[in-house]
C-alpha cells in the first residue's frame, strides 16, 4: 500500500447509506466500490456486516473484487459483529465505541469502565483474528477528554492500528477541532482519523482543521451523504486539502464529478445545483458581468477550473445577462 500524507476512508456505503431513503442493492454497492477504488480512496467502509444478509452479500462481493483499497466493515464492540465482518473477508473493522456520558447513560446504560473493558475485548478479538482495527470513539466531541484519551491510549496499547474521533452530532468548530486533534495526535502514536458530521455546515472546515492539527486520515462520503446533515463531503475535503494546503491524497480530483453523478443515480438523492464542487451550478455563470469576466479570463469568477474536478463550465443567458 502506498504511503500518503492523508488517508481517505470513504463511508458512502455505510454512513452514506444510512441517509434516510437510501438503500443500495449489493450489485449497486459493488459498482460504487469499484468507482471509489478507481478514484483512489485508501479505505472503503463497505457497510456494517451485522446488519443483514443482503449487507453481508454486498460486503463479500466488494471484498472479493480484487480492489486496491482496504475493505472495512463497521462493527460495534461486540464479538458477534466482528464475526459477521470476518465472514465477509474484510481487511479491517471500524470499531465504533460510544464514549460520551450521554451515550453511555441513555443508549448503553453502562459505566465508562464497563465500556472500556467491553471495547478492548472486542478490539483484541478482532486483532487476534487478523483484522486491522480502527478504534473509533463515537460522540468523541461530547466526551470527557480525560476519558477519551484514556480509552484511545488503551486501545492503541491493545494493538489498534488507527484511532478515530467522531463528531457524531456535528458540534465541532475549527478551533475546537484544532485543540482536540492536536491533543490526540500527541497522545497516541498511531494515525488519528477525523469523522465529522455536517449539522452546522462545518464538516469540511472541521476536517481540514483536524488535518492541520495532526490527524492523518479523513472520513468522507460522496456528495456528503450520511445521517441527518450528512458527513464531510469527499469532493470538498480532498479538493480543499489540495487547493489550500497542498496536501495530496490518493484521490484523482478529475473523477470527482463522475462519481458524484454515479452516487446520485444509485441513491436517487439529487445533488443540489448549488452544491460545492459537484453541483450543476458549481461552474455556472449567469449575470452579465460574470459571464463576460469568465469568457475573458476564467479566474475572474472561478477559483479553480471545472476540468480540475472533471466538471464543465455553463453559461446561462437568463434575466441577469445584461448588455455584456
Ligand atoms: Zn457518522
Amino acid at each position: 500500500m502506498k504511503k500518503r500524507a492523508v488517508k481517505v476512508l470513504d463511508t458512502t456505503l455505510r454512513d452514506g447509506e444510512q441517509t434516510p431513503g437510501v438503500a443500495l442493492a449489493p450489485e449497486q454497492k459493488l459498482e460504487v466500490a469499484r468507482a471509489l477504488d478507481d478514484l483512489g480512496v485508501d479505505i472503503i467502509e463497505a457497510g456494517a456486516a451485522i446488519t443483514s444478509e443482503g449487507e453481508r452479500k454486498a460486503i463479500k462481493l466488494i471484498s472479493k473484487a480484487g480492489l486496491d483499497a482496504e475493505i472495512c466493515s463497521f462493527v460495534r464492540a461486540l464479538r458477534s459483529d466482528v464475526d459477521a465482518a470476518l465472514a465477509c473477508d474484510v481487511d479491517s473493522v471500524h470499531l465504533v465505541v460510544p464514549t460520551s456520558d450521554i451515550h453511555l447513560k441513555h443508549k448503553l446504560k453502562k459505566s465508562r469502565q464497563e465500556i472500556k473493558q467491553i471495547s478492548l475485548d472486542a478490539a483484541r478479538y478482532a486483532l487476534d483474528h487478523g483484522l486491522v482495527v480502527e478504534f473509533s470513539a463515537e460522540d468523541a466531541t461530547r466526551t470527557d477528554p480525560t476519558f477519551l484519551h484514556e480509552l484511545l491510549s488503551a486501545a492503541v496499547k491493545e494493538g489498534a492500528q488507527r484511532v478515530c474521533a467522531c463528531d457524531t452530532v456535528g458540534v465541532l468548530t475549527p478551533e475546537k477541532a484544532s485543540k482536540l486533534f492536536s491533543e490526540l495526535a500527541k497522545i497516541v502514536q498511531v494515525p488519528v482519523a477525523a469523522h465529522c458530521h455536517d449539522d452546522f455546515g462545518m464538516a469540511t472546515a472541521n476536517t481540514l482543521a483536524a488535518i492541520q492539527a495532526g490527524a492523518q486520515e479523513v472520513h468522507v462520503s460522496v456528495n456528503g451523504l450520511g445521517e441527518r446533515g450528512g458527513n464531510a463531503a469527499l469532493e470538498e475535503v480532498v479538493l480543499a486539502l489540495a487547493h489550500f494546503h497542498g496536501i495530496k491524497t490518493g484521490v484523482k480530483l478529475n473523477k470527482l464529478y463522475d462519481i458524484s453523478k454515479l452516487v446520485e443515480r444509485h441513491t436517487g438523492l439529487p445533488v443540489s445545483p448549488t452544491k460545492a464542487v459537484v453541483g450543476e451550478n458549481a461552474f455556472a455563470h449567469e449575470a452579465g458581468i460574470h459571464t463576460h469576466g469568465v469568457l475573458t479570463y476564467p479566474p475572474t469568477y472561478e477559483p479553480i477550473s471545472p476540468e480540475v474536478v472533471g466538471h464543465h463550465r455553463k453559461l446561462v443567458f437568463g434575466k441577469h445577462v445584461g448588455s455584456h
